[in-house]
């Protein structure tokens, strides 16, 4: 213990990142020492990350594997006496999607669970190992000039996705068969291409769907290369060390979102059965990227419209931090959060969508939303945006947060909302999901802003129109 101690003492970050949360899962036997919502054991994140709601709702928040199972399986029907009340329609979405996660898991009652460090190639915590990824680790940080997947600018969870993708130890079906665990798939092919192999290089590199989307990451900014043959040698040179300054940056984080991006939607297909489209891909790129980068650059005038053409082309630095008025996002009053919204049309009426971003004070991106609307008028569009933002609000839990601005670009869904006398008929049914969210928040007022400084939210509406699905995202 006296090494281990000495280790830690030397640099507590580095340790975290090889011994935090996000590196140990169980291989579950029994199930009776894994707590089926706050243990990593059936997907990259614990269940309660990943299905907050129901997670909130659940009577035993602390409960064992064991206690979710009828004699050793998830397929039965006592899930709705596990939660605290009725499930509303999409809860009960939730619940299903839960349900399929888990559906394939048999427990064993003779084999015990095991808890693995998923950074050793045996998953068994080694503090010999440890030293090692520590050292080269060190030996990564001391180099002049060289890529540092730490110095990246994006969240820790991601920093070491990237890490795991250098090292090459992704829990792919490969991978885990190799380590002798039972994969329980019938074969070990792509998920995406059914020809190449559920491995890093090729589901994140090789794959005709991961070049697909490297393919419009390059082309979203504007360049044109020959990317190396290996993985690891694109992410060694700084993923082709292009850019300079927070330009080079920004790509640094894109190139991680595009990994990351690939490797959720290998893991949609394998757990939830569920395929996402090239195009939605491309956009989760620029969307996560976005949120990861927006963080960052604060020291930036930040034209976030321009975003989603080219990321050269949205940004440049400004000497202080002075808004400008009117056509930049404002932060709202101290204490509260603001939620931009708004509706697109395409004819009066024509296909419809909606979209909305809420910030904190500071202005980081705690969720937002875009989504379809069928056939509909832009006035109308607006109120459902509005709607839909209240009925996230109400949803939610923000950080003990109670107070919230609405600000929308249109001057007309705003008037009807605080003029009753002037609301058309036809959208009453909105409207009294307006005011029933407005009574149940402790305070909410509406503002009115010029489009330009709506810009994120016009976005997501227009997108929103196109959109197949709804997009919801929650930092
Ligand atoms: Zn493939």
């Amino acid at each position: 213990m006296g090494v281990f101690a000495e280790v830690i003492e030397k640099d507590e970050e580095c340790v975290y990142r090889h011994m935090g949360f996000h590196c140990f899962s169980w291989s579950v036997g029994g199930g009776g020492s894994v707590l089926f919502w706050l243990d990593r054991w059936c997907s990259d994140d614990a269940l309660c990350h990943l299905f907050s709601r129901l997670f909130r709702l659940a009577c035993l928040p602390l409960a064992w594997v064991l206690q979710m199972a009828v004699s050793g399986s998830f397929v039965h029907d006592k899930w709705l006496s596990f939660f605290k009340r009725d499930l509303r329609p999409f809860e009960l979405q939730q619940l299903g999607e839960l349900r399929r996660v888990i559906g394939g898991w048999r427990l064993l009652p003779t084999v015990p669970d095991r808890l693995i460090w998923e950074p050793a190639l045996h998953g068994g915590f080694s503090v010999k190992e440890l030293s090692l990824l520590m050292h080269s680790f060190s030996l990564s940080g001391d180099a002049v000039g060289a890529f540092r997947v730490w110095d990246l600018g994006v969240p820790p969870k991601i920093q070491c996705f990237v890490w795991f993708v250098l090292l090459e130890r992704l829990p792919t079906l490969v991978m885990l068969q190799a380590r002798g665990v039972h994969v329980g798939a019938s074969s070990l092919a792509c998920v995406f291409c059914g020809t190449g192999c559920d491995e890093i290089q090729h589901i994140l590199y090789d794959c005709s769907l991961a070049r697909h989307v490297w393919d419009g990451f390059f082309r979203w900014w504007r360049v044109a290369c020959v990317r190396p043959q290996l993985l690891g040698e694109f992410i060694d040179q700084g993923f082709g060390s292009f850019f300079s300054g927070f330009h080079r940056q920004w790509w640094l984080v894109g190139c991680a979102a595009v990994l990351w991006t690939l490797w959720l939607a290998r893991n949609e297909v394998i757990f939830r059965g569920k395929s996402l489209e090239l195009v939605e891909l491309c956009c989760l790129v620029k969307l996560r990227s976005f949120f990861w980068v927006k963080a960052d650059a604060l020291d930036c005038f930040f034209d976030e419209a321009q975003w989603w053409c080219c990321p050269l082309d949205c940004s440049f630095p400004i000497a202080g931090r002075a808004v400008r008025h009117g056509i930049e996002w404002s932060p709202p009053l101290a204490g509260f959060w603001k939620f931009n919204v708004d509706g697109s049309a395409r004819g009066k009426p024509g296909p419809a969508g909606c979209g909305g971003v809420l910030r904190d004070g500071d202005g980081h991106i705690i969720a937002l939303f875009s989504g379809p609307l069928g056939i509909l008028d832009s006035n109308v569009a607006e109120i459902r945006a509005i709607a839909a933002a209240l009925d996230i609000l109400v949803e939610g839990r923000w950080e003990g947060v109670s107070s919230f601005v609405i600000e929308s670009d249109s001057a007309v869904a705003l008037s009807w909302i605080l003029h009753k006398e002037r609301r058309p008929w036809s959208l009453d049914r909105w409207f009294r999901d307006i005011d029933g969210a407005c009574l149940m928040l402790p305070c909410v007022c509406f503002n009115h802003v010029l489009r330009e400084a709506n810009a994120l939210a016009d976005v997501l509406a227009k997108g929103g129109v196109d959109r197949a699905d709804w997009l919801f995202l929650c930092s």
